[in-house]
């Protein structure tokens, strides 16, 4: 078969990206406080725990932003979500009834950093009076670099994070008045030289691929660019144009996006320059020096994806704080309200946020496992993960079926009931995890496309 006709297998397919399965387009509104209060109830007593923090606030709107996020100048509103977290923070530890050991902490957004420091330090002493992070393994924070500076480092240190992801996006200065986000080269230096020599912090860049008037020749620049700052880890998404649910991304359609081949072409671009560098590829869109964490993790077998992407965590529960955030636990997860408002009525008002969710079945935890080690390793032995969850081979033949056409294609190599994503085609494994997910198509909502 010819490499186009390999590539139209599956290139472009609207997929799930995957971050938990069911996917979170498969929530359902059935699962409220009652049911996460029991969940957390059942911890036990001497397990280590996960900690994610939404803070979904910016100073301004990026037009391409995908996330739960809100741009405001308005540091009273801040303060006002800030109260309400914090009677989170209270709630959720009087049902745990301990401070509960915490193995990893994880703020995203939004830009955490839009908290000014004396309320950034406030939520610290908070979570350190609410949690024990004596055997704290991470504190990372994503962080947009327009706002950092020097005092904020010293305060991000002082807090003990430990590590931070930089929004980047593109450094060319068209794309970036494109996009909304003009952050130059030199600020990100900066930002990067302080965090390293007052912090001692290590860095990671969020970096993207098929914005408007990017090529694979001005990505590549990018990412030499990028380089050239040696971040410990780099992670290459795709932008996922999404209007009729983000609807400031229309701004972008002045431009021409990327076709499905040139889209491919700018992620090899991207990725060539990593991984001639010596960076090592991490599941589908990361990068990582050999030394980083994640590296360890691939090699011992402990990598996992979570709804931050891809993590040396081994916690098995994550509780979620605030507004949006989704927790999991071996039964389900638990997502809270989005709406701002609604949130930080319900928190003042003496309940959880809780408002959907998912509890598993046994049927989605195999499933899950499969599409977990398909997107952490790009193969997975089927057949081990089904027997080691008690299920026959009749319940997973109907998706290799599906897989033949991509062996026959040679996207896949497939070694009895063992699947092996082929270097070329490392870009199709949400189309190979798809196999496995019993949702699709059940579910009527908009996925970014495989590239
Ligand atoms: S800084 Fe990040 S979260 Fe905030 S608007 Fe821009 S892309 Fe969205």
């Amino acid at each position: 078969m010819k490499t186009s006709e390999s590539l139209d297998l599956w290139l472009g397919r609207p997929v799930p990206r995957y971050t938990s399965y069911p996917p979170a387009t498969a929530f359902r509104e059935d699962i409220d406080e009652t049911a996460y209060r029991a969940q957390l109830a059942n911890i036990a007593a001497d397990k280590a725990i996960s900690l994610y923090i939404h803070i979904p606030f910016c100073r301004h709107l990026c037009l391409y932003c995908g996330c739960h996020a809100f741009a405001t100048q308005r540091d009273d509103r801040v303060e006002t979500y800030l109260s309400a977290l914090e009677s989170e923070i209270d709630l959720v530890s009087s049902v745990l009834g301990r401070r509960q050991n915490v193995s990893h902490l994880h703020f995203g957004g939004g830009s955490p950093n839009r908290l000014t420091n004396p309320q950034m330090r406030r939520l610290f002493e908070k979570l350190c009076a609410s949690f024990d992070f004596s055997n704290i393994g991470e504190i990372a924070m994503e962080i947009d670099p327009r706002l950092t500076d020097g005092e904020q480092i010293s305060t991000l240190s002082a807090c003990g994070v430990t590590r931070v992801s930089l929004g980047v996006q593109d450094f060319d200065p068209e794309v970036q008045k494109v996009i909304g986000r003009i952050q130059p080269f030199d600020q990100v230096a900066k930002v990067c030289e302080g965090l390293r020599s007052q912090g001692d912090i290590k860095i990671n860049f969020d970096m993207m691929y098929g914005l408007p008037l990017q090529s694979a020749d001005s990505l590549a620049l990018a990412a030499r660019q990028a380089l050239s700052l040696q971040p410990d880890r780099v992670a290459y998404f795709s932008y996922a144009h999404v209007p009729q649910m983000k609807p400031h991304q229309k701004a972008l359609e002045s431009h021409p996006l990327p076709d499905k081949y040139e889209l491919l072409a700018q992620e090899m671009a991207g990725r060539g320059v990593w991984e001639q560098a010596g960076y090592l590829p991490i599941g589908m869109d990361h990068y990582a020096k050999p030394e980083d964490g994640l590296v360890k993790a691939h090699k011992r077998h402990y990598l996992r994806r979570n709804f931050q992407g891809y993590t040396d965590d081994q916690a098995d529960c994550l509780i979620g704080l605030g507004a949006s955030s989704i927790g999991e636990t071996r039964d389900g997860v638990f997502q809270n309200e989005r709406d701002l408002e609604a949130y930080e009525k319900k928190i003042i008002e003496g309940h959880m946020a809780t408002v959907r969710g998912y509890r598993f079945s046994e049927e989605d935890k195999w499933r899950g496992a499969v599409i977990q080690e398909l997107m952490t390793y790009m193969s997975c032995d089927v057949a081990a993960i089904a027997k080691s969850f008690g299920v026959l081979p009749d319940s997973y033949s109907d998706a290799f079926k599906i897989l033949q056409p991509l062996v026959d294609g040679g996207v896949i190599h497939r070694q009895g009931d063992k699947v092996i994503l082929t270097t070329e085609h490392r870009q199709a494994i949400r189309v190979v995890c798809a196999a496995f997910d019993a949702y699709l198509g059940k579910i009527k909502a908009p996925s970014s496309k495989a590239a």
